[in-house]
């Protein structure tokens, strides 16, 4: 990714720190896309112990793979929360003086921690050792407690080009698409650009895709409603199925409201009612099925 074209004000930013040997003990990035954030954090990570940004990829510090003062809290696929035990792990080693001479910890999706982390996480911010940096990554600020907000630099991480950017992340995935796969995979991802760390190949593409057309043709044609089941009964094994054709849906009609007319601001709502219901544990496929059905309180 190039990070000077895709975010310039935040990456000079760093350049300055880093140049200046000035970093703060706390940034709370808020970002769009939470896997790019955590990517971003790691880079900024590896350039301040390298010394320039970006990381010259050959010195003492840049030949670790993964560095051994650079520590990331992520949830586990399965958990619903970051582990309290991870984040335990974490501010201890927060306070061991560093193997080279300053230390990272990086929280992915921080607004999915619980509430006795955060207190473990608050006492540590609030009493930083000098050597050691937290950077927050989250798409949802808001949900953090504000005692943590206020102990942070805040860094808002939004792609200047959303299309270059959006661009820039489908062909570090899919290295030889072709013009009209990049398309439909730009629309169906642009609101949502996380999507694409979780479509594993040009088929799944193809599948959302075929599955979205059929959705919206379904709203008043017969046939396209039994290809959509019959679609959807194939594709969905189970909540992430279901959530990844929510989003491309979401994002494929936003791009093309104007196209859609009346049934796409229809089937906009219809994805809101029943997003919720996949959260609730009820089965993913019957809620993807109510996207088809007439019922308005699915
Ligand atoms: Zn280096």
């Amino acid at each position: 990714m190039d990070y000077e074209k895709i975010y310039p004000d935040v990456y000079s930013l760093f350049v300055r720190e880093i140049g200046n040997h000035k970093i703060a003990n706390a940034y709370l990035f808020s970002c769009m896309d939470e896997q790019d954030g955590l990517n971003f954090s790691v880079f900024v990570a590896r350039s301040l112990l390298c010394g320039i940004m970006p990381p010259c990829g050959f010195c003492s510090q840049c030949v670790f793979e993964n560095h051994p003062d650079v520590f990331v809290v992520k949830k586990g696929d399965e958990d619903e929360r970051v582990k309290v035990e991870l984040v335990r792990e974490a501010i201890k080693f927060s306070k061991i003086p560093p193997y080279s001479f300053h230390k990272f910890v990086i929280f992915h999706q921080a607004h999915l921690m619980t509430q006795q982390s955060f207190s473990a996480l608050l006492k540590t911010v609030e009493e930083p050792k000098s050597f050691t940096t937290f950077f927050l990554i989250t798409s949802k600020p808001e949900l953090l407690p504000l005692t943590i907000l206020s102990r942070c630099i805040k860094i808002r991480l939004f792609p200047k080009n959303l299309d270059d950017f959006i661009k820039q992340k489908i062909y570090e995935k899919f290295r030889e698409i072709g013009q009209d796969d990049l398309k439909m995979l730009i629309d169906i991802s642009f609101l949502n650009p996380s999507i694409l760390d979780k479509i594993s190949d040009l088929q799944e593409i193809h599948t959302l895709v075929d599955i979205i057309k059929f959705l919206i043709s379904a709203q008043d044609d017969k046939i396209s409603k039994l290809n959509f089941v019959k679609l959807v009964d194939e594709y969905v094994q189970g909540r992430d199925e279901a959530r990844k054709i929510l989003d491309s849906a979401e994002a494929f009609i936003a791009k093309n409201i104007e196209k859609l007319g009346k049934n796409g601001v229809k089937l906009k709502d219809k994805i809101k009612l029943v997003r919720r219901n996949i959260e609730l544990f009820l089965n993913p496929k019957a809620v993807i099925f109510n996207l088809i059905g007439e019922d308005q309180n699915c």
